[in-house]
């Protein structure tokens, strides 16, 4: 069902001291009475910790990645079955990081989107153009096949478990934000795909922004229609601006 999120990817940074620090000041600073789920993506490492710390309280938790297969020789993978049987039940993926550093191709992840939902974990699948596509004009059609290649094989009824967060790749960690008017309308254009393959289940799609969302930005890009919130980097390794940002929405 759309509702707002605001999501920490927390990537590569903090240890399990900072991860229990972090966490218990969250919760701590967690604002009172906002319709939002807010959900954190600490390292594997420190997931355990974080679903013990989080077991009270509305903050869920989520893995950066996890691999396709169910199990096997895969040295230094993670699966599906490992992160929920420690009570984490969302996954990101498809980050930019991934595609990029990883090579991870549409293909694979449609193959670990199919395993999240075997495992009835929710996926927040990342889409995002490179730089270089905006400036050709090609960034619909580059979204449009990340979509269409790893997400459009799927039954209407898996929609419910999937969640969208269009980043696009020059605005992550550089400072460089879309405007609110450009986040609008590829949200827009995305829904209307998801509309246009599966009907009105498309109004249901949570659509999260992401890149370079900071308190100062995060009221006027959440404001737009089809934004539904946001998947955050840098800010949401401190808990004050990731407490604005919760706010902001
Ligand atoms: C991200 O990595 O998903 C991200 C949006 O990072 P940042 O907010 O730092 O741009």
């Amino acid at each position: 069902m759309r509702h707002k999120i605001i999501a920490g990817n927390w990537k590569m940074h903090k240890n399990a001291q900072e991860t229990g620090s972090f966490l218990n000041d969250l919760i701590n600073e967690m604002p009172e009475g906002k319709e939002v789920e807010v959900i954190v993506a600490p390292a594997f490492t420190n997931l355990m910790l974080a679903t013990q710390i989080l077991e009270d309280t509305n903050v869920a938790v989520a893995a950066q990645n996890m691999h396709q297969a169910e199990g096997g020789a895969f040295t230094g993978e993670i699966s599906a079955d490992m992160l929920t049987s420690i009570g984490v039940q969302t996954v990101i993926l498809g980050h930019s990081e991934r595609r990029q550093y990883f090579k991870e191709t549409p293909a694979l992840l449609a193959n670990k989107v199919d395993t999240a939902l075997r495992h009835k974990m929710r996926v927040i699948f990342c889409v995002g153009e490179e730089l270089k596509d905006r400036k050709s004009k090609q960034f619909q059609n580059v979204v449009f096949y990340q979509l269409k290649d790893s997400l459009f094989h799927l039954p209407k009824e898996a929609w419910e478990h999937i969640v969208i967060a269009y980043e696009p790749v020059w605005a992550i960690g550089t400072g460089e934000t879309a405007t609110p008017e450009q986040a609008q309308e590829m949200h827009q254009f995305i829904r209307e795909q998801i509309a246009h393959h599966y009907g009105n289940l498309a109004d249901n799609v949570t659509i999260l922004y992401g890149g370079s969302v900071k308190p100062d930005n995060a009221k006027t890009i959440f404001s737009q229609p089809d934004v539904d919130g946001g998947l955050v980097g840098g800010a949401a390794l401190n808990v004050a601006d990731f407490t604005a940002i919760i706010n902001a929405i």
